[in-house]
């Protein structure tokens, strides 16, 4: 409405805001960052290991009865030993998604983002790489970036194309930083190996969505920052937000615009 003047966003996350008219009008906004970055990665990593390791798909072999004698390839897949891992927007989700998964043994980490990050990258001797190197290069592709107008369908034919066939896709950020049918084509024609989303362009998905009846495809309903502790210290940050705003004073934390 016309009189609003202070929002309050229970995400860090700021790509559903008409930023535009927000700064123009002089609405401040606060948002929740940090207090939901390691319950994010944790997900992350949830989710890589889950569709790199085809858990959903075994388990439902035990219910099936799918589960016969023991055969040296049955449900085998893809691990993290040895592997070379791309981040595509090491910020803070990023970050804690690649010190997590260090010590599952990765031997090479690859980043890309705006610009290089020396500080962010030190401690996981991450590579800065144009998205098409990491795309040919990386085992395993987490997308932790931000959605802008610049990473809108960043992850599309021509990323899938330059994938290894032995590849997995991970997406944590938003969905509309994929090009979904681009997507279902590369798993669908085992153009990548398998992909774990958490979030889609729309959500919910639709339950008849293509990407649904693919086995190497996981889909989770937007559940990264999703554990009791994060989200009642995200629900306390986002009121305090708010009130400051309310009141006129400095927010814990305001989106800059
Ligand atoms: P940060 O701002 O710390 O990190 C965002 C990263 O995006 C930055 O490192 C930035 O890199 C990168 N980026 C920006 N432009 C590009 C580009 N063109 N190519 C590649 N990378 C780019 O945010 P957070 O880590 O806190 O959160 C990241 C996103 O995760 C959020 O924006 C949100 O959409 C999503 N999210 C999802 C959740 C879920 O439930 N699944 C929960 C929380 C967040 P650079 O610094 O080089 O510009």
């Amino acid at each position: 409405g016309p009189g609003l003047k202070v929002i309050s966003t229970l995400s860090v996350g700021f790509d559903h805001l008409a930023l535009d008219e927000i700064k123009k009008r002089g609405i401040r906004v606060g948002y929740t960052p940090d207090v939901l970055t390691d319950a994010t990665a944790e997900l992350s990593v949830a989710l890589l290991l889950s569709v790199c390791r085809r858990l959903p798909e075994a388990a439902e072999q035990v219910k099936s009865g799918g589960w016969t004698t023991w055969k040296p390839l049955w449900m085998c897949g893809y691990g993290l030993s040895d592997s070379t891992v791309g981040i595509i927007g090491l910020g803070r989700i990023g970050q804690a998604v690649a010190r997590r998964l260090k010590p599952f043994g990765v031997r090479k980490f690859l980043y890309t983002g705006s610009g290089p990050k020396p500080e962010s990258a030190a401690e996981f001797g991450a590579e800065f790489v144009p998205l098409t190197r990491l795309a040919e290069e990386s085992d395993f592709v987490v997308v932790t970036c931000a959605l802008t107008p610049a990473t809108q369908g960043m992850c599309n034919k021509d990323f899938f194309s330059r994938m290894k066939k032995t590849s997995v896709f991970v997406n944590t950020s938003r969905g509309a930083v994929v090009n979904q049918e681009d997507l279902y084509d590369a798993l669908a024609s085992g153009q990548i190996a398998a992909a774990g989303l958490d979030v889609t362009t729309p959500e919910p998905l639709p339950t008849d969505h293509p990407l649904l009846s693919l086995k190497n495809c996981v889909v989770l309903p937007h559940i990264g920052s999703a554990t009791y502790a994060t989200r009642s210290t995200m629900a306390v940050l986002a009121a305090n937000n708010l009130l400051a705003g309310l009141r006129g004073e400095p927010m814990p934390h305001e989106l800059k615009l």
